[in-house]
């Protein structure tokens, strides 16, 4: 077994985060990190302190930081759960069962549906319809039309023409879709394309929490690309798991908006048009659709960051809001039961309002006022 991935990733004050997303992990005490080499040479981690990894997956980093016997069991849990989602949603490896779907789209090939792919449809087409369109699972057409592949980055191709737009728009329709009894599906046109990037994550980390809770770790983080899942405490004398949000005007090594305590299996997501956009003729398109539109989403929304139940429903109730913007995504969220939101509202001129929901409010704790010379303890290998 081969490790060679992982990153030492050792911090005072530690700073945990990766590169594509706004969430930080931040524990203010001194966490000793373990970390297992190539070769998988066991050390034993006294109790009190949190060993953690990470790890490439799903186009994203992994981490996991788990407090407890045996947390080289928990790495190895957490990476095959991973693994597994991956394996059946990416949209990107045409093996995968999402994959076999999209390569068979418009032909008379029904595809078996894997456990966790009905469970995606099941639960996308329900957010689809709650959301009057807003999240579709459907939208990999736009994603194409609009030019963004692999890695989500934006190749700079222009707008595309009504013509193109209304025809990607065209197969988001989830109507379409059809489930068989046996279990099976087809996407009945030509080109349709599932696309749970916005699910998927989230989804993978609930997967990985569950089954590290049903192994007895009672304390743990599990992060994928800023979707993360937290249980009991980063070490003893802590109350829970600090998460920061990120400030979507700085980069990831600067000050946070703020910080949220995390715990008891609640989950936090953020969707932002900061990192995945591409700019034609001095605007910006994110990668983030709006299939009622055909178009990327515009710039009014910055950031929104979810607490929720489940890692599941924080992905895809922040992308979802951040179509549906602020007033419309409050609305929204009201009805989404045990669930909080922050939305950072841009004001132009590089200006941004913030404007939270009561019960997030009670759990934020903003930043002091930003100085320009102060920076957060951060180290990376
Ligand atoms: P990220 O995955 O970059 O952290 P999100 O969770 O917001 O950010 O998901 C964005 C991804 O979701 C896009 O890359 C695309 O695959 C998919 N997507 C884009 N727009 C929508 C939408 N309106 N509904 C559902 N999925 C979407
Ligand atoms: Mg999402």
């Amino acid at each position: 077994m081969s490790f060679s991935h992982e990153k030492l990733i050792v911090y005072q004050r530690i700073l945990v985060f990766n590169s594509k997303v706004s969430l930080w992990l931040l524990s203010l005490t001194l966490i000793s990190i373990q970390f297992f080499a190539s070769g998988c040479k066991k050390q034993d981690v006294p109790l009190n302190e949190a060993a953690a990894w990470q790890w490439p997956v799903m186009g994203t980093l992994a981490s996991l930081t788990v407090r407890g016997d045996a947390p080289d069991t928990a790495l190895m849990l957490a990476k095959a759960a991973l693994e597994e989602v991956n394996a059946q949603l990416s949209v990107f490896n045409p093996a995968s069962n999402v994959g076999q779907l999209n390569v068979a789209a418009g032909m008379d090939v029904a595809i078996r549906l894997h456990p966790h792919t009905q469970h995606m449809l099941d639960v996308s087409i329900q957010y689809c319809r709650d959301s009057g369109g807003a999240f579709s699972p459907l939208v990999g057409p736009l994603m194409e039309a609009w030019g963004f592949f692999r890695g989500g980055e934006g190749r700079a191709i222009g707008v595309p023409s009504a013509e193109v737009i209304a025809d990607a728009q065209r197969l988001c329709d989830l109507s379409r879709v059809e489930r068989r009894d046996d279990g099976t599906a087809r996407l009945l046109d030509v080109g349709m394309k599932l696309d749970f990037g916005a699910i998927a994550k989230g989804y993978g980390v609930d997967v990985a929490f569950e089954r590290l809770l049903a192994a007895n770790y009672t304390n743990v983080l599990v992060n994928l690309g800023g979707n993360m899942r937290a249980q009991g405490v980063p070490s003893p004398e802590r109350k829970a798991w600090r998460i920061a949000i990120r400030d979507p005007r700085l980069t990831l090594a600067d000050q946070p908006l703020g910080t949220v305590l995390l715990g008891e299996g609640r989950a936090i997501a953020t969707s932002g048009s900061y990192e995945q956009y591409f700019e034609w003729e001095g605007k910006r398109y994110s990668h983030i659709m709006d299939p009622r539109t055909g178009f990327p989403v515009s710039d009014e929304v910055l950031q929104v960051t979810i607490l929720a139940p489940t890692a599941m429903a924080a992905d895809a109730l922040s992308t979802t809001c951040f179509v549906l913007g602020a007033e419309a995504g409050m609305k929204y969220l009201a009805r989404q039961p045990g669930c909080e939101a922050l939305f950072v509202v841009s004001g132009g001129k590089g200006s941004f309002s913030v404007s939270m929901t009561e019960g997030f409010k009670a759990v934020f704790e903003a930043s002091p006022p930003h100085t320009g010379a102060q920076k957060n303890d951060c180290k990376t290998d």
